[in-house]
């Protein structure tokens, strides 16, 4: 399948103080996404995730290296409203996000700056909204609304443009298990739409519904693959006190114990599955 994003050697300086010293956040990745595909990246704080999602649609650029969006060079100035509308970003903070003092105002901001006709805005505007779930409170003022709902809001602004790509960096940090649970739903939902994916966490149990899981460690890429085969790992990853998936630590001890839990077995319906088989 064709590649949405391609990264080659990306190196990212940040400036740390007026005599010039430098942070170097990213050394050198090198990673390419497939259009369609659901990536989640994990890996301890100050790692580099933020700084690569960044990368990802143009909010930075690289100090050295390529980041294509497209076939659209990042750096390409031409191309950086091609590049944030294949690429939408959704953060942590949704208080942050949300610029509008009603609701479906909000929805429409990205949209009207991209030049789009009225009649086209509200379509998108409500279809968005019923995306998310979100559609009975589109007068409604967003700061009466719980932390989910306005992640809720804040993710149908982005879907508003049409991306093809949606880079998600910790979504679900700032919310209850409830939220939680509503906006992985949505990811979900999108993903299947056919959505590329690309989801910044740092819950085990969310990762493990990608498709492909990357671990980054101070910078570099340290493991990059299918989750099943990434969580095997399980001493590289505890060696950079990260965690395994609790489904992943259960397996363990139940081979420990002798029963054969295949090691492909991550998620909890998996695991439901197979003990409800286990005779
Ligand atoms: P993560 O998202 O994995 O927590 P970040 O990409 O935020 O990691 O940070 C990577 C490194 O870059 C860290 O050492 C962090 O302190 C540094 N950093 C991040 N943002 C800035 C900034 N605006 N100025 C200077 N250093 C920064």
């Amino acid at each position: 399948m064709e590649n949405i994003i391609t990264i080659e050697n990306l190196v990212f300086q940040y400036l740390r103080d007026e005599d010039g010293d430098t942070v170097q956040a990213l050394k050198g990745v090198n990673l390419e996404i497939k259009k369609g595909s659901f990536t989640a990246i994990i890996g301890k704080n100050g790692s580099g995730k933020s700084t690569l999602a960044k990368n990802l649609n143009g909010l930075l650029l690289p100090t050295e290296g390529v980041v294509y969006v497209n076939g659209y060079d990042t750096k390409d100035y031409d191309h950086v409203w091609d590049i944030r509308q294949t690429a939408g970003m959704v953060f942590q903070n949704p208080d942050n996000q949300l610029v509008s003092a009603i609701v479906e105002d909000d929805v429409a901001f990205g949209p009207e700056n991209l030049g789009i006709e009225p009649e086209e805005i509200r379509r998108r505007v409500n279809k968005a909204l019923k995306d998310v779930n979100m559609g009975q409170f589109k007068k409604k003022a967003p700061h009466f609304l719980s932390g989910g709902q306005k992640q809720r809001v804040a993710i149908a602004g982005v879907v508003a443009m049409k991306p093809e790509c949606i880079i998600f960096d910790e979504p679900t940090a700032m919310l209850d298990p409830k939220g939680r649970k509503e906006i992985m739903a949505i990811i979900d939902e999108l993903h299947s739409e056919g959505i590329t994916v690309i989801l910044i966490t740092h819950f085990m149990e969310e990762a493990v519904r990608a498709d492909r899981v990357i671990i980054m460690h101070e910078g570099h890429v340290l493991l990059d693959g299918e989750p099943e085969n990434v969580f095997e790992e399980e001493e590289l990853i505890r060696s950079v006190n990260l965690d395994v998936p609790l489904m992943v630590q259960i397996g363990a001890k139940l081979r420990a114990k002798g029963i054969n839990v295949p090691l492909n077995i991550i998620t909890e319906e998996e695991m439901v599955d197979f003990i409800c088989q286990y005779k």
